[in-house]
């Protein structure tokens, strides 16, 4: 074979198609080419500089091969912007103009210059495809660079791991430039990812996440970025306020608006501003965490700023969570009860057992400030069964009073399924207690039908077999769908308040009640309408035929004794036993 020499302005005379080269690029946003030596030149399949540098568009970044681009910038960025550390080793494939793959081991070398102004000057070889994926045979050079990337990077994304990421963070906090910048941690994370690589495999959940890295990078390019798990992500930038706001907006909207389809996202976000220095960088990336995880169920709501509101909510549901057991013990959590009017008779014809936490620390509490809390750890089993317990109790002493009884009902939420024998313990709670069955009703709520094993449906079966009535709670709040309504047998249909709240804005919602409540009546399902306030309300629910009421204009919620003189007093009666059957 008969070599070929490029002849230098110095007049060195280099063999051209050697395996390696060498080219110059400026360590800055666009990476631009500098210069390129005849081998890197002819790597790339190109004959003259003109053509290689039209065929990777003049920057470093049309050098490498888009699926490998992202992950090496972040290595590159990560094994040179330790600061005394200059020198970055990595691995790529490239496309050469006539579409071939080749393998590129790149040794790089970054120079600071005046004016502030970086240089990567680059020697590339192009090694066999072996060689690429072997990494037992790296020189001492090499093995050295790569243990040090290994201790501080994450493999997929070339990101920060988590304890460097500490590391670095701590060292900029302590540092004097760092104590007089305003600092800030942002924690990202796709919601419901491992669902995405269920349904899309690892490998684009892998590109997925590099995507969203070299997003995160180019965004935020002086930060600190790092990758902890999963698709968990932290970024420590030294921007303003608004900088950072502007930051997180703009990767939440290039995820979303992605043209791969496959790579399109929704990101979460949580941010923490340093407001003393003296956090530690834990903590402050909980606090980050802590934020985003606040508005995981939230889709109108994309990021979240850690601030005192959210810490009293948060210092709120550790309290809950703490003091649940003692609650019920020491009778805090208390029953209360609302009565239902059948709207023919206008009579009392039950009573919904609703719980309030009156706690001798931190006040009244009401179901929204705890039920959610308990069902999101898993303790709000704890909370029903005791409900139950208490209501066969209360049932027992109107009993042995002599007092006029009607059904009571009794929330159960879905998760009280999973977390234990929920219906047979309100079977041994009613035996144990000596309650008739059709005198405790169980309230549940559409979503709970949706478990994809379809335990909850045969489980209200088996209840309703026994004789108990199943009402289906919340009707149009959220996602019910009128399919639900033939799919499973229920005894009553309870339209949730938000219709009540519209028919007040909208003519149009008293047709739709109204369509809703006769097709109830005609699938043997009894309707019964909740958030009843005003007379009007009434009169509408008696023109339709609505056959049960519930709300404010018939009695709040109040515990049993005090509920009952209320009603007495505004002349509501007590349905007896017989008229409910014949009703
Ligand atoms: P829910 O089962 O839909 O209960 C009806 C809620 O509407 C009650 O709120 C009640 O006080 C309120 N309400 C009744 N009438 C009116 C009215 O005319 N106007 C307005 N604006 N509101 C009215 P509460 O007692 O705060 O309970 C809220 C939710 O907490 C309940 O909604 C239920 O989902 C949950 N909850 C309450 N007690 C329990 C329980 O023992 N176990 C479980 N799992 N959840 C419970
Ligand atoms: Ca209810
Ligand atoms: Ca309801």
């Amino acid at each position: 074979m008969q070599e070929t020499f490029f002849e230098t302005r110095s007049g060195a005379h280099i063999p051209t198609g050697l395996p390696g080269g060498f080219f110059i690029y400026e360590a800055d946003a666009e990476e631009r080419i500098l210069f390129a030596d005849i081998n890197v030149i002819q790597i790339y399949g190109c004959e003259t500089y003109a053509e290689f540098l039209a065929f990777v568009g003049e920057s470093f970044t049309g050098m490498v091969h888009p699926e490998d681009l992202n992950r090496i910038e972040n290595q590159i960025q990560a094994q040179t912007s330790f600061g005394e550390k200059r020198h970055d080793y990595v691995r790529y494939r490239i496309l050469t103009k006539q579409g071939e793959v080749r393998y590129i081991e790149d040794f790089g070398h970054l120079l600071h210059w005046v004016n502030g102004r970086s240089f990567f000057y680059v020697f590339i070889v192009d090694v066999d495809q072996n060689e690429f994926f072997n990494r037992n045979r790296n020189s001492l050079a090499e093995a050295e660079i790569l243990s040090s990337a290994q201790d501080t990077t994450d493999p997929l994304t070339g990101l920060f791991n988590m304890s460097f990421f500490y590391q670095r963070v701590q060292t900029i906090l302590s540092s004097p430039e760092g104590r007089r910048q305003e600092l800030s941690i942002v924690h990202f994370d796709i919601p419901n990812f491992k669902l995405y690589n269920e349904r899309h495999g690892f490998k684009l959940g892998d590109d997925l996440l590099c995507e969203l890295a070299g997003t995160i990078r180019q965004t935020f390019l002086e930060a600190t970025v790092a990758r902890f798990s999963d698709d968990h992500f932290f970024v420590c930038t030294s921007g303003s306020r608004e900088a950072v706001l502007a930051g997180v907006q703009g990767i939440q909207r290039a995820m979303m608006l992605s043209e791969n389809a496959a790579k399109k996202a929704r990101v979460k976000a949580g941010i923490y501003f340093f407001d003393d220095r003296c956090t530690e960088v834990g903590l402050a990336c909980d606090h980050a965490r802590l934020a985003c995880n606040s508005i995981k169920g939230r889709h109108d709501v994309n990021f979240c700023i850690y601030d005192e509101m959210l810490r009293e909510r948060l210092r709120r549901q550790q309290y809950v969570v703490d003091h649940v057991d003692e609650a019920i013990r020491e009778k805090y959590i208390q029953v209360y009860y609302q009565p239902v009017i059948r709207v023919r008779t206008g009579e009392i014809c039950g009573y919904e057992a609703l719980v309030r936490w009156i706690d001798p620390q931190i006040g009244f509490l009401s179901p929204a400030d705890f039920i959610e809390t308990l069902e999101h750890f898993h303790l709000i089993h704890l909370v029903d069964q005791y409900v139950v317990d208490r209501v066969c109790q209360d049932y027992c002493a109107l009993l042995a009073a002599g007092e006029p009884l009607v059904p009571i009902s009794v929330n159960i939420s879905r998760l009280d399924f999973e977390l234990c024998d929920i219906f047979g313990i309100v079977e041994e709670t009613r035996a144990k207690y000596d309650v008739p069955r059709h005198m405790l009703d169980l309230e549940i709520t559409e979503s709970a039908l949706n478990d994809n094993l379809g335990h909850i449906r045969t489980e209200c079966e088996r209840m309703r077999a026994l004789s108990y009535h199943i009402w289906l709670d919340d009707f149009g709040s959220g996602y019910s769908s009128l399919n639900t309504l033939a799919e499973y047998d229920f005894d009553v249909l309870k339209l949730d308040l938000v219709f009540l709240r519209s028919y007040d804005r909208n003519p149009k919602t008293a047709s739709l009640m109204s369509y809703i409540i006769k097709g109830a009546i005609g699938m043997n399902l009894s309707p019964l309408c909740e958030g009843v306030e005003t007379q009007e309300h009434y009169e509408f629910l008696k023109r339709v035929g609505c056959e049960r009421a519930q709300g404010y204009y018939f009695g709040k919620p109040m515990p049993m004794e005090e509920s009952r003189i209320f009603t007495s007093g505004k002349g509501f009666a007590w349905e007896r036993a017989e008229a409910a059957e014949e009703a």
